[in-house]
């Protein structure tokens, strides 16, 4: 049953990724396609680590990597940056005083990754083979070889696979708040969950929309103090408790949602032109299966030095643990990886 709902969670999650990085061209982060380090791949040369992910746990692990001299490659995906660059303001990450746009943010650390690090290629690890030393990573056209490697691949957003959904995802339903908020200009838009992430990008959408329901399962936020106090004093937003969303309704375009009140059982519609789902996120593991031990979530079991159960294998931020998800956490994580990298190195010449 857990198996089931992994797999089809994990199966959500590839729609979420390139749901997702449609969205960062929409929103056209910068990217680094041409990158000079792109070209020329040589077979039979052993980095001394990969970095798989180019978030902020595999940005900051490939400056710590420059930065102790580790012949290094970073796998940073088509579109570096992760989900911190579809965010609207970053005001928590130390150094932004008056907080710092998302998008700018990510882009930051992809530029100081590029300075330090050998070598960054804007693609994506496809299967690894952990069985043996050098470790094999294989990208769609591309076989590289490591002596460690650090899994950073972070984690895309929860559905919640409930009809309509899949149908009217682009149409209507988001996962995207900075991405498509400014289409919602003066309309109504529901946002579902309870969570900082559901508060924080309901509060964005305050900006456009002439109001914003929230629809939580609970009668309670799991969203921290700060963004409570500012959701009940938003005048635009609007809680629905103990409310699920059961169908999502439209035409062309989203028109609705019914959703069943679980203490009652009672339904009703909502009418709204947008539906954003802020759920939880699930992480990105799927090429890991059988190389790597996973928790019952799909999560990659660590110890507290970001070591997996493969000697020379390691991984930080979202794809490790779901407890934090914070940038500066994820950023932490990838410069502990590197660091406990490097020792592994020193002590397996
Ligand atoms: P989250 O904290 O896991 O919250 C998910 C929310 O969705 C919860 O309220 C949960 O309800 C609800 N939910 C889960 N599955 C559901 C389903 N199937 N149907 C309906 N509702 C469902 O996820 P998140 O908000 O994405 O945040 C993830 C992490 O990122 C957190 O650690 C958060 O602190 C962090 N974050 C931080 C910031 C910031 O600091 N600026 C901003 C965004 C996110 P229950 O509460 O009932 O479980």
């Amino acid at each position: 049953m857990v198996l089931e709902k992994l797999q089809e969670a994990l199966a959500g999650a590839e729609d979420s990724m390139l749901d997702f990085k449609l969205r960062q061209q929409q929103a056209q982060l910068p990217t680094d396609a041409a990158h000079p380090a792109d070209a020329g791949q040589r077979e039979d040369q052993v980095y001394d680590l990969i970095i798989i992910g180019g978030g902020p746990a595999g940005l900051t692990a490939a400056i710590y990597a420059g930065r102790a001299a580790l012949k290094a490659l970073l796998l940073a995906g088509s579109l570096p940056g992760g989900q911190v660059a579809n965010t609207d303001l970053v005001e928590n990450f130390p150094g932004f005083p008056e907080g710092i746009a998302g998008a700018e943010l990510a882009q930051r650390m992809q530029s100081q990754a590029e300075r330090f690090v050998d070598q960054l290629v804007t693609d994506s690890a496809t299967e690894v083979d952990f069985s043996s030393s050098p470790f094999v990573v294989r990208t769609h056209s591309e076989t590289y070889r490591g002596r460690t490697v650090i899994i950073a691949t972070g984690a895309f957003p929860r559905r919640l696979g409930v009809p309509g959904e899949k149908e009217f995802f682009g149409r209507g339903v988001s996962t995207c708040a900075t991405c498509d908020g400014f289409f919602y200009r003066d309309k109504r838009v529901v946002v579902v969950g309870g969570g900082d992430s559901a508060i924080d990008e309901g509060l964005f959408l305050t900006k456009f929309a002439r109001e914003v329901i929230v629809v939580h399962r609970r009668d309670q936020l799991r969203a921290t103090k700060i963004y409570q106090e500012r959701a009940f004093a938003n005048p635009k937003m609007r809680l629905v408790w103990d409310s699920v969303v059961e169908e999502i309704l439209g035409e062309q375009m989203v028109t609705g949602v019914r959703v069943r009140n679980v203490k009652t059982g009672e339904t009703l519609v909502i009418e709204t032109d947008g539906v954003f789902v802020y759920i939880g996120m699930v992480p990105v593991t799927k090429l890991l299966a059988g190389q790597v031990e996973l928790d019952e979530q799909g999560y990659i079991v660590t110890d507290r030095r970001q070591h997996t159960g493969v000697p020379g294998v390691f991984a930080a931020g979202d794809v490790q643990s779901p407890d934090f998800r914070q940038v500066v956490v994820a950023a932490g994580c990838g410069a502990m990886a590197v660091i406990e990298a490097d020792r592994f190195l020193a002590e397996h010449p």
